[in-house]
Formats: C-alpha cells, structure tokens, sequence
C-alpha cells in the first residue's frame, strides 16, 4: 500500500488549524505535501503568534488524524515529518513521527573559526558565517560522495542513495555540488522548475522525497562552468550554509570528480560523518579511487565505504557479463581498510531513469534486471545507514544501544 499526496491532504482537511479557524487546508495552512510508500512530509504555514507548543500539538494531531484514516483503508503510515515555516519560507519547527534513526541527537553547530572571502552567487546575500569546520543546524549527518574520474557514476550512485534513504523514512537532503558537470537538473527532472529565493536562502526542489539543490539551476546550463578556487569556493559555501534545508538526517554531497577545491572547501568547512568512494572495476579506474580514498584521508574524512559501480550488465534475460571483470573495487576497498558497501550493476533502465529524472522507479523494478538493479540498491542504503551510525558512535554523536531479548 502506498500513501499519495491527495489522500494526506484529504485527512488534513479533518485537522483545525488552531490560528485561522477552519482547517489545515482551507486556512491556506498546507503549503506542500509530499508521499512515497509509506512515508509522507508535510509544510505547515503558521503565522509567529502561534509558539512551539502549539505547533507541535497541530503537527501530533496530523499525525493522529492521518493514521487513524490510514488504519481505516488499510493503509500504513511509517513517518511523518511536519514542518512548520515562518512567512519567509524559513523552517522554525520540525516535528517527526516514526522513521527516525533511534537514539541519534541532531549535530550541533560548533561556532566557526577564522574566516574566508568569496563571491557571492547573484541573488544570495553573501554569507554571514566565516570559514571553519561545523555542522549544519538541525542536520545529523552529512555524507560525500567522491570518486577519482568522471563517468563512473558517482552522481547516479549519490542520488540513489540519497532517495533511498528517503524512502527509508530519513528526512534528506541532496546536494549536486559537481560544479564542472552538474547532472542532478536532468536526474531529478528538475528542467521545467525554478530555483526559488525567498529571502536570501535558496528553498530546495523536493522530489522523490529528497531536498535537492543543484548548481545546475543556478547557472547558464549551456555555458562551460569555468571557476576559479575562490569562487568555487563560495559557491560551495553559499549552497551548503543558504539553503533552507530545514531538519535533515542525512545531506548526501556530489561531489565532483578528482581531488580539487571543492572537497577542499568542503572539508575547511563542514564537520563530515565520512565519505563514499565510487569506482568501476576496471585496475585504471581503482587506481584513481585509491587516489580520491586518499585525498578523504588526508583531509581528516573518514572513508564510509566503496561501491562498485558498473560492476556487470544484467540483461533482460536476467544473464550477467561482467564487461569491466568484476569484484576489483571489494579487493581495493580490503586493501585501504575501509568498509565495501556493495556493487550496483549496469542496466538499461538504470540509464533511462535517469534520462527521464525518475530516480523513484529504480527502486521500482520488476523485471530480472531491474529486480537486480533494485535489490543492489537498497542493500548499498542498508550497508550505508549502518556505517554512518557507527560514525556517529565514534564521533560521540549517537550512544550504541544494548537490545536484549
Ligand atoms: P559521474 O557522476 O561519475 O560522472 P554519472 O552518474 O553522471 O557519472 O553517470 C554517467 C552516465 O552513466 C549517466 O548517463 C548514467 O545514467 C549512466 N550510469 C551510471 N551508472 C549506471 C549503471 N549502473 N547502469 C546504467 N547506467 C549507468
């Protein structure tokens, strides 16, 4: 069973809207809705009179009413996440129901140091924070995406981690920060859309239950993207630090290929649970793995784990042919030490949902390939969402919990 949007609505028309009289959606209070599976997230206006406590009897109240209706046809509700923003689009309050990775504390900003000029990308106000290594408020943990080479499909991989995790129920955010070739506009289907500014913060596009922000909206998609380091900097700095992300638990990073300024900025500046490194099994593309696994080593990122993409076709008939050999980059990750997440194979629809910005349909697949494709998915997000909670054991940020049955 799968949640839609018009069915939330539809039960948010039974929640009062404690400020305005009538209901959450005739008050004008609903401002978005978005569901996939069992998970659904909603964006509550409510104007500053109303305080905390109010808001998060309203958010507890949708919640009831849209499992009580669920429960009646037969419907599952697993997460919820209500957030709440003030008339400038800014998210003052977030409230999850289900979902949520158990015992883990939101990542506290930790005051930056030193500072850094940059230019500002037209239409953003220049940032107020200077340089220095911090989280971001209200996001637990974030996570990048590196490989040594274009081509392998590091954005392909980030992305599909990224919307996986969200039909986990993890509220996330995904940054196409592959400044030379962003891809994310066309992945995501975000062509026909407009990258909306509302007081100085870019709001992100939310599709296939992911916040995404993209470079790509923000720049002449037929002009080179010729940077300079400083402004490659800034522009990281501002997508990162003025984006209205709201709550997250993970913010997924595309990086772009190689080891250049932007993983440099990005380790100056953001405190990082680690790193993904993704290569195709061929001996000359570990090679520049082993390079970028390096550069995340060098910069104090721990290395969250390889994934082998590519790693065989599977055809219609279910057959795989291991075109690039198979199984290099699991040897390369034993040899660094660091954990392999999994292999993810090469099929068509892979390629073609992309192409079409429907990321939501590799998970969706019920051919041989695509059973394939999507099994190898949600094993990579399951081997993920294991290695970030021990980063966040390590880090302090999350206490390991004895179960005993
Ligand atoms: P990168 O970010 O490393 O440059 P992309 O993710 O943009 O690579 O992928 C490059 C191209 O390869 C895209 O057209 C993408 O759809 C395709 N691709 C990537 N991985 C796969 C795969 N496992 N199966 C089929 N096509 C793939």
């Amino acid at each position: 069973m799968s949640l839609s949007k018009d069915f939330v609505t539809s039960c948010l028309t039974g929640v009062a809207d404690p400020v305005r009289g009538k209901d959450l959606v005739s008050s004008g209070a609903l401002q978005w809705v978005s569901a996939c599976d069992t998970y659904a997230s909603i964006r509550l206006f409510m104007p500053p009179e109303a305080g905390k406590g109010v808001l998060q009897q309203v958010a507890q109240l949708a919640h009831t009413k849209l499992q009580q209706v669920a429960q009646r046809n037969g419907e599952a509700v697993d997460s919820l996440i209500v957030e709440f923003v003030d008339d400038a689009g800014t998210v003052v309050h977030t409230a999850r129901f289900g979902g949520m990775v158990q015992g883990t504390a939101p990542a506290k900003p930790q005051p930056p140091a030193g500072s850094a000029g940059h230019e500002p990308i037209p239409g953003l106000e220049k940032s107020a924070k200077p340089a220095g290594q911090h989280g971001l408020p209200g996001v637990r943990s974030i996570i990048a995406v590196g490989a040594g080479k274009g081509g392998v499909g590091k954005s392909s991989i980030a992305l599909n981690l990224a919307v996986g995790l969200a039909r986990r129920g993890h509220a996330v955010g995904l940054l196409d920060a592959d400044i030379y070739g962003p891809s994310m506009p066309t992945m995501l289907g975000l062509n026909t859309l407009e990258q909306a500014v509302v007081a100085g913060r870019l709001q992100p596009f939310y599709v296939h239950g992911v916040k995404a922000i993209t470079i790509g909206k923000l720049v002449d998609s037929e002009r080179p993207l010729i940077w300079r380091g400083p402004m490659a900097h800034g522009a990281f700095k501002q997508l990162t630090e003025q984006t209205g992300w709201g709550e997250l638990d993970y913010l997924i990073i595309d990086l772009p290929p190689g080891t250049g300024d932007i993983a440099l900025t990005m380790a100056q500046t953001l405190k990082l649970s680690g790193a993904v490194v993704v290569c195709t099994p061929q001996k000359v593309a570990q090679d520049d793995a082993v390079r970028a696994a390096g550069m995340f080593k060098q910069l104090g990122i721990d290395v969250l784990g390889v994934v082998e993409n590519m790693s065989c076709f599977v055809g219609d008939d279910g057959k795989s042919y291991e075109i690039f050999g198979r199984g290099g980059a699991e040897m390369m990750a034993q040899r660094l030490g660091v954990p392999f997440l999994g292999a993810v194979p090469i099929t068509m629809s892979l390629r073609e949902n992309s192409d079409a910005g429907d990321p939501s349909a590799n998970f969706e697949g019920t051919d041989a390939p695509g059973v394939r494709l999507r099994e190898s998915l949600e094993n990579l997000v399951t081997n993920l969402e294991s290695q970030a909670a021990l980063a966040a054991m390590r880090s302090g940020a999350q206490k390991p919990v004895l179960t005993i049955s």
